[in-house]
């Protein structure tokens, strides 16, 4: 698997997904807006990341998706 995509456009920022993360490698990018105004979230350290999929399994509006 790939690691996640995020479609920061449908991310509201509600950190579902950072609370699920086991590797703690996604935050809210405090220094970016999306049109909605939300900040989106980010993978801040891929190579942390060990492709599990719970972020995308988390996120109520499918903003997280893996390959
Ligand atoms: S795929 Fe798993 S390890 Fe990677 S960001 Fe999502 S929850 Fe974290
Ligand atoms: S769970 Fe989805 S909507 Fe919530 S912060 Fe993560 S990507 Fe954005």
């Amino acid at each position: 698997m790939s690691k996640p995509k995020i479609n920061v456009e449908a991310c509201k920022g509600c950190e579902l997904c950072v609370a699920a993360c086991p590797k703690k490698v996604l935050r809210l990018a405090k220094d970016t807006l999306n049109s909605k105004g939300y900040h989106p979230c980010e993978l801040f350290d891929p190579d942390g990341c060990i492709s599990c999929a719970m972020c995308a399994t988390m996120c109520p509006d499918v903003a997280i998706t893996l390959e």
